[in-house]
């Protein structure tokens, strides 16, 4: 009975130590991700409904027995992908080093404004939350240059602009939707004759002084896709290659929410896969959101790397850490939350954080002091 029981104490305790061992190497539990924080992250994630499904784990489910699968197997193991604030680091882990910001280029081609195809993607209900904001800054100064691609009439928006494109995409924040905006961002860039097409979301602001000086330091008939990628390392995917067969894929894309631009000689060579209806299946084949779905054809399909630029600024980043002192040379900025903060640029006056939380007016006025609104004593 002793003997027994002193087994079963023995065997109790090793069982115990095991627990331990393995919670103590397990992965950490993901973080929470509050649903405005990481949607655009997460977009990654979403299947057909939206729920957030790792591809991964979708693709294990439809990959033919017997293939290789690489992808991304739980969910914990995406989020440790999700290194969105460390992204600038360093030198991405596992790929090579790509061309970065470096000494400033000499100008390859000097550019004028009509030169440059900027789609902004916008939806019906933030024409007046997020619109009016870039409408009164970057916007009034570049309008020639700016393309705004939404989803529902808005008379009070035409009166202002004659740029409004209505996609007819659904309002939805559907990958789908998303996909169905880009299609027609790309088509409408094509037929522009223009050199060059970038693309932004309506809570960034573009300083076209740097964006033009950045895109004429390349030449545009040349394969140029430039932008900052949201990931540490390249994406795991999972390529629909035929009916009931699947591969896997992996590349860097640059994230949707802090811009990025595609030379008017590379966009021509996308054409198969992204022109006509051909995005909305393109970007059905890996089941990934719009902007994935530019990496993919980009890197993937044609082979040509995305040139990273830390120039470019999305809400996913600590934006505080950009220097007040270099917003001149930055090419995008952003605001929303970050980590469950408030995230915004870090730049003094003319306006209080209460009247200008997304810091746009203040740093327009920055960059334009001449703007009549700017109070003519900004101090900086
Ligand atoms: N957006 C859209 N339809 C929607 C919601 C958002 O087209 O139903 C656009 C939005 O206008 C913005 C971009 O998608 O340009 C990203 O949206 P948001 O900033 O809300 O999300 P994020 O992905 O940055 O978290
Ligand atoms: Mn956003």
């Amino acid at each position: 009975m002793l003997k027994r029981c002193g087994r079963r104490l023995l065997l109790a305790l090793a069982g115990a130590l095991l627990a331990c061992l393995l919670v103590l190497t397990a992965d950490p539990p993901p973080p929470p991700v509050p649903a405005e924080r990481g949607r655009r992250a997460l977009r990654s994630l979403a299947g057909p409904s939206g729920a957030a499904t790792a591809p991964g784990l979708e693709a294990a489910a439809a990959a033919a027995p017997g293939a290789p699968v690489r992808e991304v197997h739980s969910l914990s193991e995406y989020f440790s992908l999700l290194t969105r604030s460390r992204r600038d680091v360093g030198p991405p882990p596992g790929g090579a080093p790509r061309p970065a910001d470096g000494p400033p280029r000499p100008p390859a081609e000097p550019l004028a404004p009509r030169d440059v195809f900027i789609a902004v993607k916008t939806t019906k209900k933030f024409h007046r939350a997020r619109l009016d904001l870039l409408l009164e800054t970057w916007i009034s100064r570049h309008e020639e240059m700016t393309f705004i691609f939404t989803d529902g009439e808005d008379e009070a928006l035409a009166r202002r602009t004659g740029h409004v494109v209505n996609t007819n995409c659904s309002a939805a924040h559907s990958r789908q939707a998303l996909s169905c905006k880009m299609a027609v961002e790309y088509d409408r860039f094509i037929e522009s004759g223009r050199k060059w097409f970038c693309h932004v979301d309506d809570d960034n602001y573009v300083n076209v002084r740097a964006l033009l000086r950045l895109l004429g330091s390349y030449p545009h008939t040349q394969d140029v896709y430039l932008g900052k990628p949201s990931l540490d390392r390249p994406i795991q995917a999972t390529e629909r290659v035929s009916e009931n067969k699947v591969r896997p894929v992996h590349f860097w894309f640059a994230t949707g929410g802090a811009g990025f631009c595609i030379s008017r000689g590379l966009a021509l060579k996308m054409s198969p896969w992204a022109s006509g209806g051909h995005f909305m299946s393109t970007a059905e084949r890996i089941r990934l959101p719009d902007d994935c779905t530019i990496g993919y054809i980009v890197e993937a399909l044609l082979g040509v790397p995305l040139v990273r630029c830390g120039l470019f600024h999305s809400h996913l980043e600590n934006l505080q850490q950009v220097p007040a002192s270099e917003l001149h040379e930055q090419v995008t900025l952003s605001y929303g939350m970050f980590e469950n903060k408030r995230n915004s640029v870090h730049i003094k006056g003319p306006f209080s954080v209460e009247a200008d939380p997304s810091r746009f007016r203040s740093v327009h006025c920055h960059l334009y002091p001449d703007t009549p609104w700017c109070p003519r004593s900004a101090i900086f």
